[in-house]
């Protein structure tokens, strides 16, 4: 068993790491934004990065979505900025259903321009009335006269506003379906999303009576629940190696702050309720990286089998992020505390870990199921 990264992801790691260096000036003016960053995406553009998110026939990376090289590049973009790394995860996130299910027409059409991060995607499965159960959607599609009519509203998606089109999930009849809708569709509308603890690019989208070719289908009619789940599982691990980035930019403010303050005539860092905290949160970090690289590299074989191992890896780094950081923020004492200095940013980034892409509950109970059945 080799523990470490073979020099194909210490190059990557590289590469995400000299794109979070190159924003570091302008980290904290986008991560207060919650408009896209013009500069943040010219860094990315940049960086040739977006292409790890495209299979090399359509102009990416690699012959095939790498979810550990994916991990890497967020844990890397996150220490130093949410925005970057939101703006690199929807690549994605976003065009997955493309990769997986699109038409060639449609994957021609959109997926190189993915891949260099000329267009960006969203994915919009959230509605006001639906969130963690996704089966109460009520956006819906229904035949047309030259197609359907797709018509609801879809609520908290990222790149709203932003994004050159939407992978849109609705309820079809009695089961669920995944179509492609231009942001240019007639009907389509974007009004802000409240503005969150942590600023994100969002937006709230409704559908009026947009009308739908067949063309505009990712998968076949009924197969989009399918969908959601193949996106969630090569993407889900990918929120845990960004928690594992943002514990580790906190742990090293702890670490400066700790190491030169002197209180009692020691620095923090050598009284032992300090230094208690700086271990086990670095304890915790290595844990969740293990894990979280392991569960990215168990999906990059089969990622529907390993979506268990995935949801254990986001998780375990999601709760241990929000657990290191509020150690930091106490370790820093009233510098902990200051709105726009790093630490207070982090702390307030690693609250919504914890919701997006599956609540840490509803994460226990899938988890658990699964538990149950294989034990003999
Ligand atoms: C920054 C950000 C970006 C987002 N981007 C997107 C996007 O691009 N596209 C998109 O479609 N959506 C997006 N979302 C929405 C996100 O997917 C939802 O917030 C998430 O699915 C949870 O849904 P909810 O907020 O409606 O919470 P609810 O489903 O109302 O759940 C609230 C809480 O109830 C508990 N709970 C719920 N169900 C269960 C259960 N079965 N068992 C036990 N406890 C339970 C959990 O504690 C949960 O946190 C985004 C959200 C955020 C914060």
């Amino acid at each position: 068993m080799n523990f470490d990264l073979d020099a194909k992801y210490l190059e990557i790691q590289q590469e995400a790491r000299e794109l979070a260096q190159s924003v570091e000036h302008i980290a904290c003016e986008a991560d207060a934004s919650s408009e896209l960053h013009p500069g943040m995406l010219e860094a990315l553009q940049a960086s040739n990065l977006a292409n790890l998110m495209v299979p090399s026939r359509y102009g990416g990376r690699f012959e095939e979505i790498d979810p550990l090289a994916i991990c890497l590049v967020r844990e890397a973009l996150m220490a130093t900025s949410s925005h970057l790394d939101s703006l690199f995860a929807l690549q994605g996130i976003g065009s997955f259903a493309v990769t997986a299910a699109g038409s060639d027409a449609q994957r021609s059409e959109w997926l190189p321009r993915i891949a260099t991060a000329e267009v960006l995607p969203a994915l919009a499965l959230t509605e006001p009335v639906a969130g963690s159960d996704l089966k109460a959607v009520v956006t819906e599609i229904v035949p047309g006269e030259h197609g359907f009519i797709l018509n609801g509203s879809k609520s908290f998606i990222s790149n709203a506003g932003c994004a050159a089109f939407y992978v849109v999930f609705a309820k079809e009849g009695d089961s669920f379906s995944m179509v492609l809708v231009p942001a240019d569709a007639e009907g389509l509308s974007v009004t802000p999303t409240p503005e969150l603890i942590a600023p994100h690019v969002l937006g709230e989208v409704e559908f009026s009576n947009v009308l739908l070719t067949d063309d505009a289908r990712l998968g076949p009619a009924g197969k989009g629940m399918g969908l959601v789940l193949s996106t969630l599982s090569v993407f889900r691990v990918s929120v845990a190696g960004a928690a594992v980035g943002l514990a580790q930019a906190a742990l090293e403010e702890a670490v400066r702050h700790t190491r030169t303050r002197e209180q009692f005539g020691k620095p923090l860092s050598k009284l032992g309720p300090v230094a208690q905290m700086l271990a086990d949160s670095w304890t915790e970090i290595e844990m969740a990286r293990l894990l979280t690289y392991r569960a990215a590299t168990m999906a990059q074989s089969d990622p529907a089998a390993t979506l268990p191992h995935s949801s254990m890896a986001k998780l375990a780094a999601s709760e241990m992020a929000s657990k290191v950081v509020d150690r930091c923020v106490q370790m820093m004492g009233r510098w902990g505390l200051v709105r726009e200095s790093k630490i207070g940013r982090l702390y307030r980034q690693a609250r919504p870990m914890r919701i997006y892409e599956g609540a840490s509950e509803v994460l226990r109970l899938g988890i658990a199921s699964e538990l149950t059945k294989i034990v003999p």
